[in-house]
């Protein structure tokens, strides 16, 4: 064992168990662990984000018997100045596959390296590290399904194990750890401990109803654990030690991986995070100006007049979070009912989401969109009355999230201006009627379609 410490630097990995750095550190002598509080990170993660990581650094907090040492400011500098500090010999992490953190991650690298301090990357957030499954001629997957075939077959470790008793260095200066800003939102329990009970009751009561319940945002059908995966608490390889072959269990393998498939998409393509992945639709013409940016008001508040949009983006402000079903509705409806630009809704998705994660929302957009890997083809519209009607047929999740909507029966719920006057904008109820007639901007929506896909690829 050696007596200088090893700095375990705690990223999107905020737990003790299953974490193979952390072992690693362990097995090598005394540990310190550190977390830095990057401003550029920090600042645009908005009320919710920050709220649930600064609730997972106390929980972790705690399960280090208090040792954690946090320090404000630009990880180049800060990583070197505690291994300094610390006379750390090495720092390990695990690994970062953003754009960001991968750039990051090489400077805090040179820096170390400059000071003699090694710097290693054992394990990432993902049951296969992004860039390792590649097509048989070695270039990245586009499409999800044979993604999916190609990393069920390459296969993954199983869990780590438990934490081993570690000897956490004490005494370093630290920090005050983040204070949880006030938030509106009702948000769930920060850290691996409520991740681990939340995964169990899944496992125990709901996965395998999972094929059928995942799209029914009137129920609890899904599992909530994506904030978890987020931030680490939980890792895929445990939950995927967890699932046998049952139907339900098969599909929510395929969603974990859909996780990992945008993971490797925006590692190979960093850029694709802010523009367009498939360039055919660059060019479509989006509103701008000031009824743009109303109707983009009306759409983040909720109150479109299309019960299922104003009840999942309204779910969004009060949890935080949506559910995936009404996630694809509403990015529709802002694109090609509202003709907005797709950042735009991605930015607002970004701002609230406790579970906002640069791959998964903005490859999730773009699928919407259609400038994205698999895309759903540009002229498939959603219908937000015919999707309410199918995925919400008795009313429970609209009337959940819309109250003005409480007294309507089922087959007015996802149609209210069919039931007179009563609920006009003006009227006891105040909800307002649609903002935008469905039928007439699907026919501009594919306009807009045709004109991009006929536009000479230079103006593109
Ligand atoms: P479950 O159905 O229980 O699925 C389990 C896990 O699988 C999820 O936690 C998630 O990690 C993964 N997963 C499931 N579906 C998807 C998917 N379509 N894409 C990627 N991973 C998936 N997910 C995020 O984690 N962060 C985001 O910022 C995000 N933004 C999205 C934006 C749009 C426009 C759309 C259409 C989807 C977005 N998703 C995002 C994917 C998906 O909506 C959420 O992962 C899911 O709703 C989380 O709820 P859950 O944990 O109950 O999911």
């Amino acid at each position: 064992m050696a007596d200088r410490p090893t700095i375990l630097w705690f990223r999107r990995d905020l737990r003790l168990a299953d974490h193979p750095a952390l072992l690693e550190a362990a097995e090598r002598g005394p540990v310190l662990g550190l977390f830095v509080l990057d401003e550029r990170l920090w600042g645009p993660a908005g009320p919710n984000r920050r709220w649930f990581l600064a609730g997972c650094l106390d929980a972790l907090h705690d399960a280090v018997d208090g040792t954690l040492v946090v320090r404000h400011g630009d990880p180049i500098d800060v990583v070197a100045a505690v291994a300094a500090e610390a006379d750390a010999a090495s720092v390990l992490v695990s690994a970062d596959f953003g754009p960001y953190g991968h750039d990051r991650d090489l400077a805090v690298e040179a820096r170390l390296a400059a000071e003699g301090v090694g710097f290693e990357r054992i394990g990432s957030p993902y049951a296969v590290d992004p860039g390792r499954v590649l097509t048989g001629g070695g270039t990245p997957y586009k499409v999800f399904s044979p993604f999916y075939r190609a990393w069920t077959e390459h296969g993954w470790d199983p869990p780590a194990g438990p934490p081993v008793a570690v000897d956490w260095v004490r005494g370093v200066r630290s920090d005050p750890r983040p204070t949880a800003p006030a938030v509106d939102a009702a948000l769930p329990a920060p850290g691996e401990g409520p991740a681990h009970d939340r995964l169990d009751a899944f496992i125990d009561e709901r996965v395998t109803d999972y094929r059928d319940a995942r799209n029914q945002p009137g129920i609890e059908g899904t599992s909530r654990l994506s904030p978890y995966l987020k931030w680490g608490c939980v890792h895929p390889r445990q939950i995927l030690a967890r699932l046998g072959d049952s139907r339900g269990e098969e599909v929510f393998r395929s969603e974990v991986a859909w996780r990992e498939f945008y993971a490797d998409v925006l590692h190979h393509r960093p850029d694709s995070a802010r523009a367009a992945f498939v360039p055919t639709l660059a060019s479509i013409e989006v509103d701008e100006g000031p009824d743009a940016d109303a109707r983009f008001a009306a759409w983040a508040e909720g109150r479109t007049g299309y019960p299922i949009v104003d009840a999942g983006m309204r779910q969004l402000l009060a949890e935080g979070w949506m559910h995936n079903r009404v996630r694809m509705i509403v990015a529709s409806f802002l694109v090609k009912d509202l003709h907005l630009d797709w950042t735009r809704g991605a930015r607002h998705f970004m701002r609230h989401l406790v579970d906002g994660d640069l791959a998964s929302n903005q490859h999730g957009w773009q699928w919407v969109a259609g400038t994205g890997t698999d895309a759903a083809p540009y002229f498939r519209v959603f219908n937000p009355v015919a999707q309410g009607r199918k995925f919400d047929p008795d009313g429970t999740y609209v009337r959940r999230w819309v109250p003005e909507l409480a007294g309507l029966d089922e087959r007015r719920v996802h149609e209210p201006w069919t039931a007179g006057d009563t609920l006009r904008d003006d009227g006891p109820n105040g909800y307002p009627p649609p903002i935008v007639d469905h039928a007439e901007e699907r026919r501009e929506a594919l306009a807009r379609y045709e004109a991009a896909r006929a536009a000479p690829a230079s103006s593109r």
